[in-house]
């Protein structure tokens, strides 16, 4: 389980859509991953070691799946 933080737009590269506040979550053609909640609200690390940014409904999803800790509660 990977660890996440307050969305942070100094976490992520300069130019991408997370750096820009956007969900990259659900930025690419991922229909199951439901509807976009817009605002980034989480900065988090996937499995790749890539800092990615989510929105609420990512979190949720991505806390429920078990791939990041809930905010707050990491190490
Ligand atoms: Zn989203």
């Amino acid at each position: 389980m990977n660890e996440s933080y307050p969305y942070d737009p100094d976490l992520h590269e300069n130019g991408t859509p997370a750096a820009q506040g956007e969900c990259s979550y659900h930025g690419d053609d991922t229909p199951e991953r439901g509807t976009c909640a817009g605002e980034a609200v989480v900065s988090f690390e996937d499995s790749d070691g890539r800092w990615q940014a989510g929105c609420s409904a990512a979190l949720e999803q991505l806390v429920e799946s078990g791939a990041i800790a809930p905010l707050g509660q990491g190490a």
